[in-house]
């Protein structure tokens, strides 16, 4: 197809939910680069929203997809398939959860755990099924996951949404303490918030909730599918924190770009599903889970995470270096190759984000004065000084 019959086509037969894509079709990939059909190319600093982990067309990916793809693509769960039980062994053996469960995204290894959690305490006897989550959360866009989301924009055009959900403000203990109730399950939350605008938890609220989910008997639910597997520099998110979920939801970065979601738990809670209580055509299948143990085991290998982090932290330098040069940026946050910049009220991100396209370099507006950085976890630092040097350009304009 031409390029202009590409976007025709878009524009006539696609539901029109992703207000205006910016104008390239991407066609394919190398390393931290990706390239338009027309030629044009871009560094990479969104990764398919923290999926493309080890960036793009990564050798060892593509020799393990390659062969997987000759041998097998799927069958179904009634079988024993040896990618999803190596996968099963890497999780597991790397986390504090003791069983796992394949779904195929991130709002249904979120529905799998809300489900799980409910379980759980029909079991025990218990008349408790509400979850407490955080305001300005994101937990996916299926109708229990968008109860759990704490932002109204996304929930009132859907309403009535099922019930059971509660959501308080993040980073704030008291505000759960008061939250829990005699039909508490569950206190779900992301330890960094990524959609809500890359907030980071604070280790004294997530020990706190730790501990106020002990002391109360209900379940800690870390939704670890944007800042997990690597992204803030350790393997999960929680281990920055040294506070342990009882369930942990995966997704994005799982697969390397092969859609696969995961929710792990503690065997006292993944006991409480029984035969018939859950399943998924495609979780798990042999393409997915192939994709994922090559991930992971380069994720694995040594020095990779040791990487991730000394490279995150020169980029957070580097981001702190501008808000200095520049008096237009109100904050910089996040962890690791996680990475926010809060832009002064005068500059609208999705200008900033367009002109930075237009320069060559992929960057998200998360809010409207938010830009967000989740670059492929094997970007360098000299890519990173590239998209500093064009950034710094593009804000001086607003001075
Ligand atoms: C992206 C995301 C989801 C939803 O994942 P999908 O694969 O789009 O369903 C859920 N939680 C968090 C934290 C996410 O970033």
């Amino acid at each position: 197809m031409q390029i202009e019959e590409i976007i025709e086509c878009d524009k006539k037969y696609f539901m029109n939910v992703f207000s205006g894509r910016y104008p390239v079709v991407i066609d394919h990939g190398t390393g931290v680069r990706v390239f338009g059909k027309d030629g044009s190319q871009y560094i990479d600093f969104l990764a398919g929203i923290g999926v493309n982990a080890l960036g793009y067309a990564h050798p060892r990916l593509v020799a393990a997809l390659e062969e997987q793809i000759k041998k097998m693509i799927h069958t179904s769960n009634l079988y024993y398939i040896e990618p999803q039980a190596y996968l099963e062994k890497l999780l597991i053996n790397n986390s504090c959860a003791d069983r796992v469960f394949f779904v195929n995204s991130g709002a249904e290894a979120n529905e799998g755990a809300i489900k799980l959690a409910r379980k759980y305490f029909k079991v025990k006897g218990e008349n408790r099924y509400e979850i407490i989550t955080a305001e300005n959360s994101f937990h996916g866009r299926t109708l229990a996951t968008l109860a759990a989301t704490g932002q109204k924009k996304y929930q009132t055009p859907f309403q009535p949404l099922p019930v059971g959900f509660k959501s308080v403000p993040f980073n704030d203990l008291e505000a759960v303490e008061q939250a829990i109730g005699s039909e508490t399950a569950a206190i779900m939350l992301e330890p960094v918030q990524g959609e809500g605008g890359v907030f980071p938890a604070t280790a004294e609220y997530l020990q706190g909730l730790k501990e106020l989910c002990t002391q109360e008997g209900i379940l800690l639910i870390f939704d670890e599918i944007q800042c997990g597997l690597g992204r803030t520099g350790s393997l999960f998110a929680y281990q920055d924190y040294g506070v342990e979920p009882d369930i942990l939801t995966l997704a994005k970065a799982l697969g390397g770009g092969v859609p696969i979601g995961a929710f792990l738990a503690k065997e006292e809670v993944a006991r409480a599903f029984e035969p018939g209580d859950h399943g998924s055509t495609f979780g798990g299948n042999h393409l997915a889970t192939r994709a994922a143990c090559t991930t992971l085991e380069v994720i694995l290998e040594d020095g990779f995470l040791d990487k991730v982090r000394e490279t995150g932290r020169y980029f957070k330098g580097r981001l702190n270096d501008l808000q200095r040069e520049l008096d237009l940026i109100r904050e910089v946050r996040g962890k690791g190759l996680m990475l926010a910049l809060e832009l002064a009220d005068s500059i609208p991100a999705a200008d900033v984000t367009m002109a930075m396209f237009t320069r060559g370099f992929l960057i998200n507006a998360v809010r409207k004065h938010t830009l967000r950085f989740l670059p492929p976890l094997i970007i360098g630092k000299t890519e990173i000084d590239q998209m500093i040097s064009e950034l710094k350009g593009v804000l001086a304009n607003y001075q």
